[in-house]
C-alpha cells in the first residue's frame, strides 16, 4: 500500500482536494484533526505534553487550550517543541490506521509535511497550490480572518516554490472542475 502525503499552504484547497480523492474511494487520514484528537484522547501523549508543558496543560483531564495556545503562539521554540511531541504520535497513529485500510494507496492530508521535514515518510507527495491572492480571499471568507492575519500565516509557511521543487505531483487549484480532472489523472497514475 502506497503512502501518499497531501499538503499545501493555508487556503490552497488541501481539504477540498482530499475530499475529491475520498469521492474516488481513496482512504484519507486528516493529520490535523487526528492530532487534535490525540492530544485529548491519547493517555501517552497527554502524559508527554504534561511533562513538557506542565500539569496545567490539562484541567480535569481536558486539554487546557487557552493555556497551551498562550504558550506556543507567542513563542516559536515552544510551538516547535509541541509539534515535535505531537508529530511522532500522529505518525504512529497513521501507521496503525493504515493497517485497517484496504486500498492500493492511502492519503495523509497534512499541512506541515515540509515544515516537519516529514516528506521521506511518504512514497509520493502531492502539493496543492494556488495564487496567494486567491488563497487570502478564500481564507478571509472561510474563517473571517483579517487580511493581515492570513498574510502572516502564509509568510510563516513553506513557499509554493519550495513545494513545487519537493513534490512528485502539483495540483493547481483554481477552478473546481479543472482540479477534479487533475485529481483523476493523478489517481490513475497512482493505481497504475
Ligand atoms: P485548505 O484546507 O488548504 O486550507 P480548503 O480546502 O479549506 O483549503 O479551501 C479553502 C476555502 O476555499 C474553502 O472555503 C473552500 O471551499 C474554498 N475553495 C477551495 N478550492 C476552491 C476552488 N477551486 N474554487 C473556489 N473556492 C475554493
Amino acid at each position: 500500500m502506497k503512502k501518499v502525503g497531501l499538503t499545501g499552504g493555508i487556503g490552497s484547497g488541501k481539504s477540498t482536494v482530499a475530499k475529491m480523492f475520498e469521492d474516488l474511494n481513496v482512504p484519507v487520514y486528516y493529520a490535523d484533526d487526528r492530532a487534535k484528537w490525540l492530544m485529548v484522547n491519547s493517555v501517552e501523549l497527554k502524559e508527554i505534553i504534561q511533562n513538557e508543558f506542565g500539569t496545567e496543560s490539562y484541567i480535569d483531564g481536558k486539554l487546557n487550550r487557552a493555556y497551551l495556545a498562550a504558550k506556543v503562539f507567542t513563542n516559536r521554540t515552544e510551538l516547535d517543541k509541541l509539534n515535535s511531541l505531537v508529530h511522532p504520535a500522529v505518525r504512529k497513529d497513521f501507521d496503525k490506521w493504515m493497517e485497517n485500510q484496504n486500498s492500493p494507496y492511502v492519503i495523509q492530508e497534512n499541512p506541515l509535511i515540509f515544515e516537519n521535514e516529514n516528506e521521506d515518510h511518504f512514497d509520493v507527495v502531492i502539493s496543492v497550490i494556488a495564487d496567494e491572492e486567491i488563497r487570502i480571499e478564500r481564507v478571509m471568507s472561510r474563517d473571517g480572518h483579517s487580511r493581515g492575519d492570513v498574510v502572516n500565516r502564509i509568510k510563516n509557511q513553506t513557499s509554493d516554490q519550495t513545494r513545487k521543487s519537493k513534490s512528485d505531483f502539483i495540483i493547481q487549484n483554481i477552478d473546481f472542475n479543472d482540479t477534479r480532472s487533475q485529481v483523476l489523472k493523478i489517481h490513475k497514475k497512482l493505481l497504475a
